[in-house]
């Protein structure tokens, strides 16, 4: 099983070096040649921290225990949120933060702000609104997570509900993926958005999903959000659940450039 797309990763052309079989083609003589070769270890699970809504308050906590922890996480972005100078560097910040941060795609508007009726049955305006976000977030592929809603597009076709299937549809025809998740942590809806499930679910959630109930087998995607975790004591938590899962050395915490079967188009 190998993420590596069939012609999604940049070429070079060179008529001498020799790579693996499978990522050599030829072409009128000359040999193209994958810059990027990248294989997903089947005998280890890997597990995708996910955090959304940024840039907000809590981002640069996440931020920072990514860093702090070296694990790998993919922040989805509202672009709308980056109208002042603190947003702009922030997301600046998620980008530059490569490899082990990566900037994707969770729309301009974040469905004209929650108005998830209006915004899934106008596929068209819903795809603009996404396309905006990956102008403005220069986010290096065209990758996108839907708000309010669970849904996938990969290489695998699509999964997901037909409340969103017009707009996930032309996303995936547009060449994006599309990214859903398999675990949420969720947050309080008291205006504290406080992390709900006790850090001991969490993992022990994560451990069950890897174990037998993920969308890509021994691929675990995990969905919080920024906010969460802006608290010291609740990035804490974070910090806590990041550092049981890394006693396991079977695991590996990856961005989702990486996961399985995906497209992997590049932005242009
Ligand atoms: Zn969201």
């Amino acid at each position: 099983m190998s993420s590596c797309g069939n012609n999604q990763i940049d070429t070079i052309k060179t008529e001498t070096k020799i790579l693996p079989i499978d990522s050599v083609t030829k072409k009128d003589s000359i040999v193209e040649i994958k810059k990027e070769i990248y294989t997903i270890d089947s005998t280890k699970k890997y597990i995708y921290l996910t955090f959304d809504d940024g840039p907000q308050n809590g981002t640069l906590a996440c931020y920072e225990i990514c860093k702090e922890l070296n694990v790998k996480g993919t922040f989805f972005m509202i672009s709308v949120q980056m109208y002042d100078k603190w947003g702009k560097n922030l997301a600046a910040k998620v980008k530059t933060g490569y490899p082990t941060t990566l900037l994707a795609n969770h729309s301009h508007t974040h469905a004209f702000r929650n108005q998830f009726n209006k915004f899934y049955h106008q596929p068209n305006e819903a795809f603009l609104d996404f396309k905006r976000a990956n102008d403005s977030l220069k986010a290096d592929y065209k990758m996108a997570r839907l708000p309010g809603n669970n849904g996938w597009a990969t290489k695998r076709g699509i999964t997901s509900s037909k409340f969103v299937r017009n707009v996930i549809t032309k996303l995936d025809s547009a060449g994006y993926d599309v990214l859903g998740w398999d675990i949420e942590w969720h947050f309080s809806y008291d205006g504290k958005s406080k992390p709900v499930e006790s850090t001991q679910s969490i993992i022990q959630q994560i451990k069950y999903a890897l174990q037998y109930n993920s969308y890509s087998k021994n691929h675990v995607v995990l969905l919080m959000h920024d906010r969460m975790f802006k608290d010291k004591s609740d990035a804490d938590s974070l910090r806590f659940v990041i550092q049981e899962l890394k006693k396991n050395n079977n695991y590996v915490f990856e961005t989702l450039d990486h996961y399985p079967n995906i497209k992997l188009n590049r932005s242009n």
